[in-house]
């Protein structure tokens, strides 16, 4: 008798689906793994509906409307295992701008008719509404780290994703240092792993599009930054892009509501919460 495969599913809510384009361009790697298991639900690629239940459950996108914190809750109770996979859904992504103002005056500002859109006034990671059992950081997601997850999964293993800073895989390149060479200022000493160190590479600062590295100091760079005369401007612009919500960058420069900061738990890095 065949042996039943495990199901896998794929979901989307407030993002541009760049996360799920990674998992899409895995090719090679993508036939294997649907070979292995079955996909159960990947509106981006075929279009079966949503039923029944998942060993895996993939997740991009932020929650950002009412109906969204009701989906959520139904994945999670449909799903053995539930992975977030981005900026989006592991910090509120770059929607997660307005958490710091106030939502109406975007409404009124982009929309003709803004009494027809129903929204939160905040955009929160999927682990502010239910329980997340592994994290994967970055704007988009790295195709190797979704390659590695799955195939760990499968394995019953661990998956080896590095929580280290982009500031080492700088140093293996060998590449100069651009703050302690150039006097720009580059989040590599906080930012995770994951990206290859593009923008170093082309002689521009990381801006944290993968997030806080784990157990980094964001404050402590922050001042040194500001010691070093870089202006409160460049530093807050630096800060606030795609994980603007994630612990360490949400109270970096900006002044952010109490209620807010206490209700929210925000991402602990790549790896298991
Ligand atoms: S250029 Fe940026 S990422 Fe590279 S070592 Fe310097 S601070 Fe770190
Ligand atoms: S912003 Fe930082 S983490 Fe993102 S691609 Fe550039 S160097 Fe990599």
């Amino acid at each position: 008798m065949a042996t039943k495969k495990p199901r896998i599913g794929v979901f989307k809510f407030a993002s541009c689906d760049g996360c799920q384009l990674s998992l899409l361009d895995c090719e090679d790697e993508l036939l294997a793994i649907a070979d292995a298991v079955e996909i159960g639900y990947f509106l981006e690629a075929t279009r079966k509906p949503l039923t029944g239940e998942f060993d895996i459950a993939l997740v991009e996108g932020s929650i950002s409307t009412p109906e969204q914190i009701e989906q959520i809750h139904d994945i999670r109770n449909r799903s053995r295992m539930l992975v977030t996979i981005g900026a989006c859904a592991t910090a509120g992504g770059i929607q997660a701008l307005r958490n710091f103002a106030d939502v109406r005056e975007f409404l009124s500002a982009v929309y003709a008719s803004p009494e027809y859109i129903d929204t939160l006034k905040t955009s929160t990671p999927i682990a502010d509404h239910v329980r997340v059992d592994f994290e994967l950081r970055g704007c988009p997601v790295s195709k190797h780290h979704l390659v590695e997850l799955i195939s760990a999964t499968l394995a019953g293993r661990r998956p080896n994703i590095p929580r280290h800073s982009v500031c080492i895989d700088c140093k293996r390149l060998g590449l100069t240092c651009l703050p302690v060479a150039y006097g720009i200022p580059c989040l590599g000493p906080i930012t995770q792993s994951g990206c290859g160190v593009i923008c170093p590479s082309y002689h521009r600062g990381c801006y944290g599009c993968f997030g806080p590295a784990h157990r980094t100091n964001v404050q402590g760079l922050v001042r040194a930054y500001q010691s070093a005369g870089v202006p409160e401007e460049t530093l807050d612009l630096l800060l606030h892009t795609f994980n603007a919500w994630a612990p360490g960058f949400r109270e970096s420069t900006r002044s952010v509501p109490e209620e807010l900061l206490s209700r929210s738990t925000g991402p602990g890095g790549s790896g298991e919460r």
